[in-house]
């Protein structure tokens, strides 16, 4: 069943049954009152005739005293003990008919409800004690017709009044169930079309209220946004990946049919072939290794948090770099420089060596690191005074695959990079709650700043 039949069913199932148990309920305890009521009444009254038809010394006295007293739809009848189906009696004129009704003497006194050819009575009878000593019973018989038309009357009211309710309750049942439904409706339409077409599709929102329907067409459409930028980015990152690793590739294919047609008779081609070959392969396999850290999701690297002073760690690593690259790599101690962190080392390990390997690519005079403390952070910073980068190009060398000058980077030897290291530096520095800053002046140098708290936060890091 269709969600928008549920709404309308449930609601106006539910709505109807209400009405009637609460019309139902009014009708019983209001005729059940009345009745109550109208019987009271009855032996009220007939009691007070009892009082007068006590004092009846003759018969003609009684008869007297009956018609005096009789109700006025209904009868008055006097029935001495003994004298079952007789008795004397009075009736109004319009109920001659229930003289022809037997009477039964009863020592009790009785109340309640007769019917009679069709017709509805209230029935009291009340034991005396006559003038004479005699035990008698004075019995009252009175028309209810009146109390069963004003019943009718409830009724009836009741009935139109729950039809003339009823009418809009069904009718708004159909306009929530068909309010409800229409923006799911136009969502389901929306996610079959993408479907359909693989071609990310927004909802058109109307009308300016604010209820929950709106904010989930507007939720579903922030999540298409996502899905359509996420979507585009990893386009992107394949095509760029494939991109950079195709150049090295067709090098060291073309290197390797060299040396195949004529490696053999000309020597000298063999070392500059090796070389090449060398040299791209180094440079691919950097390249994967970067682009496995980056396409892993951040939430499965490990990281691993204890004290490390950032000094000899400094130190430690501008020694590994001096001779390894044969570069000259100074460390400087700043503002209060023996500060401890708790950081894992591996990564900051990594993020350290992506600065200083870019300060080695972009600059050829000796490369400074300092270290120092500012507030609840210990900082390390990689100073060069190289090339340095254009203040327009500052923003975007943190995106995958940028390359300030793809020219500049990719002719000098040793080799340039694919323009990953900055944005996998930003990734692993958020990991560990870090924060990584370059600042840099075309034709001065450039800065690179890693800030480690001193205290880890635990939200960011995972
Ligand atoms: P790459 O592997 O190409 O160096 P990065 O992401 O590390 O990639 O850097 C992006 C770009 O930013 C580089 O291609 C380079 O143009 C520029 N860059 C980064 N560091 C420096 C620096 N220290 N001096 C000059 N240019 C830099």
């Amino acid at each position: 069943m269709k969600l928008r039949s549920k709404i309308h069913l449930y609601s106006s199932v539910l709505f109807t049954v209400l009405l009637l148990l609460a019309n139902a309920t009014v009708y019983t305890m209001f005729s059940s009152m009345m009745l109550e009521r109208e019987l009271n009444n009855l032996a009220a009254e007939t009691r007070q005739s009892a009082t007068a038809l006590r004092q009846a010394d003759h018969n003609a006295a009684l008869v007297e005293l009956l018609r005096a007293y009789v109700p006025l739809n209904g009868m008055l009848r006097w029935v001495p003990e003994g004298a079952d189906g007789g008795g004397t009696l009075v009736t109004s004129a319009s109920e001659t008919d229930l003289s022809r009704q037997a009477a039964v003497y009863s020592s009790e006194q009785k109340q309640h409800r007769l019917n009679i050819a069709g017709k509805s009575y209230g029935f009291v009878s009340i034991p005396v004690i006559g003038g004479d000593g005699a035990v008698a019973n004075v019995q009252a018989t009175a028309s209810l017709e009146e109390l069963k038309e004003l019943l009718r009357i409830l009724r009836l009211v009741l009935i139109s009044v729950s039809a003339a309710v009823l009418i809009p309750v069904l009718v708004s049942s159909v306009v929530l169930g068909k309010v409800l439904m229409r923006p799911i409706s136009a969502m389901t339409r929306t996610m079959r079309q993408i479907a359909r077409s693989g071609e990310f599709v927004k909802l058109k929102q109307q009308g300016r209220s604010r209820d929950e329907l709106v904010e989930m067409g507007e939720t579903f459409n922030e999540m298409i946004g996502l899905l359509e930028e996420s979507f585009a980015k990893q386009e992107q990152f394949v095509s760029n990946a494939s991109h950079e690793l195709k150049t090295p590739l067709t090098i060291i294919e073309s290197y390797a049919s060299l040396l195949k047609r004529r490696g053999l008779d000309r020597p000298e081609l063999f070392e500059e072939s090796i070389e090449a070959i060398h040299s791209e392969a180094v440079r691919m396999k950097g390249m994967t290794e970067q682009l496995l850290l980056l396409a892993t999701s951040r939430r499965e690297w490990k990281v691993e948090r204890e004290p490390l002073e950032l000094l000899p760690f400094a130190e430690q690593t501008a020694e590994f770099f001096r001779s390894a690259y044969k570069r000259d790599v100074r460390v400087a101690a700043l503002d209060l420089a023996d500060v401890t962190v708790s950081t894992d080392q591996d990564m900051l390990k990594q993020i350290l060596f992506i600065l200083l390997d870019n300060a080695r690519k972009y600059s050829s005079e000796m490369i400074q690191l300092e270290v120092g403390r500012v507030q609840n952070a210990g900082y390390i910073r990689v100073r060069d005074h190289g090339i340095g980068i254009p203040a327009e190009d500052l923003k975007q060398v943190f995106e995958r695959f940028y390359r300030v000058d793809k020219a500049r980077s990719r002719d000098q030897e040793p080799v340039g990079g694919a323009g990953l290291g900055l944005s996998l530096g930003r990734e692993l520095a958020h990991a560990i709650s870090a924060e990584l800053v370059l600042e840099s002046v075309p034709s001065i140098g450039t800065t690179a700043t890693i800030v480690i708290p001193i205290q880890a936060s635990a939200g960011r890091s995972q």
